[in-house]
């Protein structure tokens, strides 16, 4: 994998990363803002070797997907295990910006153009035949401009090996996923018919959107594709109202 990348210009130069304060927890580590050659960028340091070269064979696929929904890999840096160098997405993480904004601040338009957002970008990595498995909003960041960007996606294979079962994101696994595991309890209660409450003022129209991806059957829930044309005319809609 370092010899691909080194090949296709991914290894970066340590002598021009100036790293600064942290700015986020990972579960590899800490994630600093920096500076690469008058850029803002963000690093993330893996220092665990054996994890450091999983990382980076999974960085390789990171580096054969460009989309404007995608947080945008720089390089990485082979100094004390690895340096992961991704543009920096300065209102950080979707969870964060939601829960320290609250719901009288963000406008329904904005919630929409962001589900807009994750939609076009999860629509490129179906395209790519590539599989997320831990879409979450945790995942996703914001950038100064308010533009939501799909984050971790080249991760997700090495990040699971990693994580014990009690750590799956079950809200946002779907059934036949959980099945494979110890979360009976939950899937009984999801194949009954349980499904999570909207959120208040959520027009009834994503409701009904949401609860299509909720469909047991998979078959019948919409593709990224679908959602991406059915969050334009919503928000378009929403613009226009
Ligand atoms: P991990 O997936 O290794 O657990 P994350 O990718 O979730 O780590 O990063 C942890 C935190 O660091 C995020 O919640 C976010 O606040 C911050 N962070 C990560 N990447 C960036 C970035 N590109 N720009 C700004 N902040 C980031």
């Amino acid at each position: 994998a370092e010899d691909e990348l080194a090949k296709a210009g991914w290894l970066l130069n340590m002598q021009h990363l100036s790293l600064g304060d942290k700015i986020g927890e990972g579960e590899f580590g800490a994630v600093l803002q920096g500076e690469y050659i008058g850029q803002k960028v963000a690093v993330k340091n893996i220092r665990c070797d054996v994890t450091a070269q999983a990382f980076l064979a999974e960085t390789a696929a990171m580096t054969k997907v460009q989309h404007k929904n995608l947080v945008r890999l720089l390089g990485v840096i082979l100094h004390n295990g690895l340096y992961i160098v991704m543009e920096f997405m300065s209102k950080g993480s979707l969870v964060n910006f939601l829960r320290t904004r609250g719901r009288s601040v963000i406008h329904t338009g904005q919630l929409l153009q962001f589900s807009l957002n994750v939609s076009d970008g999860m629509d490129y990595l179906e395209s790519k035949k590539l599989v997320h498995r831990d879409l979450a909003a945790r995942n996703i960041l914001i950038s100064k401009d308010n533009v939501a960007k799909i984050s971790d996606f080249g991760l997700a294979k090495v990040d699971l090996k990693c994580k014990d079962l009690t750590r799956i994101p079950i809200k946002w696994t779907a059934p036949e996923a959980l099945k494979h595991n110890s979360l009976k309890e939950v899937c009984e209660k999801i194949e009954k018919g349980y499904r999570m409450e909207a959120p208040e003022h959520c027009p009834p129209s994503i409701c009904i959107l949401m609860n299509s991806c909720w469909e047991m059957d998979p078959g019948k829930r919409p593709s990224f594709k679908k959602l991406r044309e059915k969050l334009e005319k919503e928000l378009k809609a929403q613009q226009e109202g």
